[in-house]
């Protein structure tokens, strides 16, 4: 008999590159752990950032996941109850979250670049983690009772989220346990709204996951980080967190984190060469690369 339980999950690949080795695992993580829990699996386009995504990796992704023998009851592809799935169709969500903490007081316009922010705290302009914002100086926000300019309809600057000052956040992590973080330390004010008027992923996330009835998000241990902003968010916006659970990631055969650029180790060349899903995902199993 099948078990229906209102556990939820979701995987969330954004279309900017082929999928490679490290995603397939971290999404087949999150197909077991939907189908142990007897719950449902949704599919989520994370096509919000038009300057890195391309249409023609949309469709290659959903195929090479529906290869590998992934499945979903609900995503872009197949409609469902918190349609549209595709990000790039949601904006008047994260819109009107926005404005929720603009109302509340919560961001403030930010008009320094990266480059200001990065002679600031004293760090190297290479290397500083493209993926990662670095800490935001405090002494770049303004005050908290300064008046706030009003949200514009096209925004064209970038809009941040003010962090508690030293506020340890805690959080129970389902593969790693406990996970810490201090909030100006480890990370500062980050970004919700881009100059460019897109979204900041952790917005377009976090927005979407309640909003879809998220119960566990599964992802890569890469954006431990980004779950504690995201949690800050939750709090913000006056909602309840789903729970998390972080996979660890995939290194290649020199100790290098995967990424979309080891083309060789992506799904597309795998099959190419004749690697069955079969045993792509045994490797999963045993813990070993196929
Ligand atoms: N779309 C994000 C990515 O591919 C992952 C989002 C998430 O799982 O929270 O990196």
């Amino acid at each position: 008999m099948v078990n229906h339980s209102s556990y939820r999950g979701r995987l969330a690949p954004s279309p900017t590159g082929h999928l490679h080795l490290g995603h397939a695992r971290t999404f087949w993580i999150a197909q077991e752990r939907a189908r142990a829990a007897g719950g449902a699996l949704i599919l989520r386009n994370d096509d919000i950032d038009s300057t890195r995504f391309r249409l023609d990796f949309v469709d290659s992704m959903l195929e090479d996941l529906r290869w590998l023998g992934l499945s979903w009851s609900e995503g872009p592809d197949l409609g469902g109850p918190y349609a549209p799935y595709n990000q790039s169709a949601r904006r008047a969500h994260y819109r009107a979250a926005l404005g929720q903490l603009h109302a509340t007081g919560w961001i403030f316009p930010c008009t320094r670049s990266r480059r200001d922010v990065l002679e600031a705290i004293g760090a190297p302009h290479e290397g500083a983690g493209a993926d990662d914002e670095p800490v935001y100086p405090r002494e770049f926000r303004p005050p908290a009772n300064a008046p706030l300019r009003a949200l514009d309809e096209t925004i064209a600057v970038n809009w941040r989220f003010r962090v508690p000052d030293g506020e340890e956040l805690v959080f129970d992590d389902a593969r790693f346990g406990a996970q810490r973080a201090v909030t100006g330390r480890d990370f500062g004010d980050f970004l919700v709204w881009r100059k460019d008027d897109v979204p900041s992923y952790q917005l377009a996330c976090m927005v979407d996951d309640a909003a879809m009835g998220i119960t566990e998000v599964v992802r890569g241990a890469d954006l431990i980080k980004s779950t504690f902003r995201q949690l800050l968010l939750y709090r913000a916006l006056g909602c309840t967190p789903p729970s998390f659970y972080h996979c660890p990631l995939m290194n290649d055969d020199k100790g290098e984190r995967l990424a979309k650029r080891h083309d060789a180790l992506s799904l597309r060349t795998l099959r190419e060469r004749g690697v069955t899903p079969a045993s792509i995902i045994a490797g999963f199993a045993t813990g070993s690369p196929a």
